[in-house]
């Protein structure tokens, strides 16, 4: 047995031998570990090191940030101010045109009382109604030539306000209607012309005389009425018509006879055709009347307003004469005008 041979020294120097190894490893464990240490050490003071970077590059933007925060908010804090300086500038300009406007406003009101005082319109001023003459006795005809229009309507309420009647010498038109109306409430009808046209209806006898069928047919198509009293347009002394036929006046106020007819001219009028446009004028009108005469006729036209305005006061103005209305029929001694042509 060689083992039994190995001597005490031997082993003795085999365990110190082995015990060197021993102590070789751990050294060397030691220092490996304590190389990787120290490499784990440098990373993570490089780690700090990029995230101090980071800390510092990031507090520089928060401060760029800021700083721009800061601008802008100067910025918006001028804007304000000039805005604000703007909207105190426009509203002194405002302050001054409605200054302005106020001034303007209290001028024209100034105007316009000046205008009312110096200027009134004849339609505001009293009416000076003209004094009545004595006409006990006579009797007035009103007449409407030229119509229905649309004053007739209202026309025929003042007469009905009133009490009177009148006669209507219509022509051919748009208000046709309104001739029911007229003969409903108690006037007289009777015919003017079917087409107020002097050239086309003084033409020639024929020409006339057709015109004045074609009204009657009308007004009976209308009315029922047979018409039988009449007015020429422009009256039996009309001249217009010898410039289309000579002498038809003439014959003409001879066929409408023969015809059956009767034709009234008028020996008054309220000059509403010539110009009388008021309430004043139409009376002063109304008021020269043959003072010899029994019977008025007086010549007025449907067709105008201040007409139906004066009427009234016409109306009024007749009572106050003392005469009485009524209506012209064939029985009525006619008014008629010398004949020119
Ligand atoms: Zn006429």
């Amino acid at each position: 047995m060689k083992f039994a041979t190995i001597s005490k020294s031997t082993i003795f120097k085999i365990i110190i031998i082995a015990l060197s190894l021993l102590l070789v490893a751990s050294a060397a464990t030691a220092v490996y570990f304590g190389v990787q240490y120290s490499k784990t050490q440098d990373n993570l003071s490089k780690a700090n090191e990029q995230i101090e970077q980071g800390e510092s590059l990031l507090n520089d933007k928060v401060s760029e940030n800021e700083s721009l925060v800061e601008q802008h908010s100067s910025e918006k804090q001028s804007y304000e101010n000039k805005i604000s300086q703007e909207n105190s500038e426009h509203q002194s300009e405002v302050d001054k045109l409605n200054g302005q406007i106020d001034k303007l406003k209290k001028e024209l009101a100034a105007k316009l009382t000046t205008n009312i005082s110096t200027t009134v319109p004849d339609s505001a001023k009293p009416v000076v109604v003209p004094e009545p003459i004595q006409g006990q006795g006579k009797t007035v005809y009103l007449t409407f030539d030229d119509g229905p229009s649309q004053y007739t309507p209202a026309i025929l309420d003042v007469l009905d306000k009133y009490g009177v009647k009148a006669t209507f010498f219509v022509v051919n038109g748009k208000y046709n209607k309104t001739m029911k109306d007229i003969v409903d409430r108690g006037h007289q009808i009777g015919l003017h012309t079917y087409s107020h046209n002097y050239k086309q209806i003084y033409s020639s006898d024929e020409a006339y005389l057709t015109d004045l069928q074609k009204i009657h047919d009308v007004v009976y198509k209308e009315t029922g009425v047979d018409a039988t009293v009449m007015r020429f347009p422009g009256g039996g002394s009309n001249t217009v018509s010898k410039k289309y036929s000579k002498g038809i006046m003439t014959r003409m106020t001879k066929a409408v006879g023969e015809k059956g007819y009767v034709y009234y001219d008028w020996n008054c009028s309220n000059g509403d055709a010539d110009g009388a446009n008021t309430v004043q004028k139409q009376l002063n009108y109304c008021s020269k009347f043959p003072k010899s005469a029994s019977t008025i006729i007086v010549l007025m036209h449907d067709t105008k307003k201040p007409t139906l305005e004066a009427l009234p006061k016409i109306i009024e103005y007749y009572q106050s004469c003392g005469m009485t209305f009524d209506v012209l029929t064939p029985f009525v001694q006619p008014v008629h005008h010398k004949v020119l042509n």
